[in-house]
């Protein structure tokens, strides 16, 4: 039926002229004549031959120049090419605990190591439940499992895609030693709602910020609310080094004892030159950045305002025009959010509003039309890499059968799987480093999809 449709309509398209648009037309003569009635080319949606709505060549990513390959240069030249000797990354430290608006910072390996670097500060461990979203990545959960802690999966606020903090507040047990809510995507959680919850339940707050470097709640930084913050420098973040992560917090004392978490166990002031440990009943391990990423990262922290700025920019534009797409809605923003360093755009579609297609024929449609886009993260607490845990022979051992049971009957997120499987959509912080034709064009390609929506399911 449809091919027979498109064949048609093809048919009809080419006989007009090449696809060129022939609207209904009255000749001014005595004898009315009718025009046959085709779409324009510019209509024709780009999966059924049509031209596409952008070029499909969006900003390219990582952005550098001449500042980062002399930086490089002069960190190879030093010598000191690891952090233990080098000046180059204290000096990112200083500089990013400024802009955080922090006191203090501590660069680390990755992004992961900065999570697992504080659980370990804090004295994670067998026992223990860490509450953490959901919808994250994998790594919000790997941290606490290489901690043998029993991670607690929290549904999601449709709306906005962050952690739900009322059933944040149900999931909290005796057991309950760690709040580790994600500002996902860039976008803060609810901070108003998550941080007086730690606090009346004496419980530890650790934010995970990684995708959300300068990001702000109330005009103070993400990443300042909780004893620490975790930040990711990996390659596609909206700060990059490649690899690279950072810890925040205004508690210097934390801080060193991070610094000793991730260096073997040695802290900075240490003042005798052995090769000591230092904290006796700690553990440590190396989660130590180099001096090469430190190198970049100073020259990255530069640009990284005005590309936020950009992005901002841009998205504030997108979302005025989707504004008029019935079926594309964009994650809200909580009342308290007062600044967003966008790392991911994530929108919901409704299918209802374009003829029941379904989410994977309109991302082929959206791709065709050369505007890349992505459904994002799944029901992690579905998934059997999370599942198997339950059968986990040292999880076993330490939580026992029943609480393993329990455990995955308390993972249930049904906000959570009603999104991710049918609703959710990403666009990556790079597409909107561009101008806002970009903007125009990728709004255009979903107009043009909703329009042939019909022709285009399957
Ligand atoms: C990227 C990311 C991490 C891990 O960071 P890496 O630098 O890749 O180790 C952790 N949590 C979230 C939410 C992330 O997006």
């Amino acid at each position: 039926m449809e091919q027979i449709n498109r064949r048609k309509f093809l048919g009809v398209a080419a006989a007009a002229g090449a696809g060129i648009a022939l609207a209904p037309t009255v000749a001014l003569g005595s004898v009315k004549k009718i025009a046959p009635i085709v779409l324009s080319d510019t209509d024709r949606p780009a999966l059924l031959g049509g031209p596409k709505a952008h070029p499909g060549r969006f900003p390219a990513w990582p952005v550098y120049d001449g500042a980062e390959e002399q930086a490089l240069i002069d960190a190879l030249k030093t010598g000191r090419w690891g952090r233990l000797d080098g000046r180059i990354t204290p000096k990112f430290e200083e500089e990013y605990a400024k802009m955080m608006g922090m006191k203090s910072s501590l660069a680390v390996a990755n992004g992961t190591t900065a999570l697992y670097t504080m659980l370990g500060a804090v004295g994670v461990g067998p026992g223990d439940e860490v509450i953490i979203p959901v919808y994250t990545f994998v790594a919000t959960y790997n941290v606490v499992v290489l901690n043998y802690a029993l991670p607690i999966l929290v549904d999601t606020d449709i709306d906005t895609f962050q952690i739900d903090p009322q059933k944040m507040e149900q999931a909290i047990t005796p057991a309950t030693k760690v709040l580790m809510p994600v500002h996902m995507g860039g976008l803060p959680a609810n901070l108003d709602r998550i941080v007086p919850l730690a606090q009346r339940r004496n419980l530890t707050l650790i934010e995970d910020a990684c995708q959300a470097p300068g990001s702000e709640w109330r005009g103070k930084k993400v990443g300042s609310y909780g004893i620490g913050g975790a930040f990711s420098f990996q390659s596609t973040k909206n700060l990059n080094s490649g690899e690279g992560g950072a810890i925040t917090s205004n508690d210097e004392a934390f801080i060193e004892t991070c610094y000793a978490f991730h260096n073997q166990g040695q802290g900075r002031r240490r003042t005798d030159t052995s090769f000591n440990p230092g904290e006796a009943g700690t553990r440590a391990s190396n989660g130590r950045i180099t001096e090469f990423q430190g190198a970049i990262l100073l020259e990255q922290l530069i640009r990284q305002q005005a590309q936020d700025r950009r992005r901002r920019q841009n998205i504030e534009y997108l979302n005025k025009l989707f504004s008029e797409i019935p079926g594309i809605t964009p994650a809200k923003l909580y009342d308290g959010v007062t600044n967003v360093s966008y790392h991911l755009y994530m929108f919901r579609y409704d299918k209802n509003h374009f003829a029941g297609m379904s989410r994977a024929r309109f991302l082929e449609a959206l791709r065709a039309e050369g505007v890349p886009s992505d459904a994002g993260y799944g029901d992690l607490n579905r998934s059997p890499y999370v599942t198997g845990l339950a059968n986990n022979r040292h999880y076993l051992k330490i939580y026992g059968e029943k609480t393993m049971k329990e455990w995955m009957e308390r993972n249930h997120c049904p906000q959570n799987d009603k999104l991710t499987s049918e609703e959710s959509l990403w666009f990556f912080q790079t597409m909107f480093l561009g101008s806002t034709r970009d903007m125009d064009q990728i709004a255009e390609a979903v107009r043009k999809i909703q329009k042939n929506a019909s022709q285009l399911r399957n």
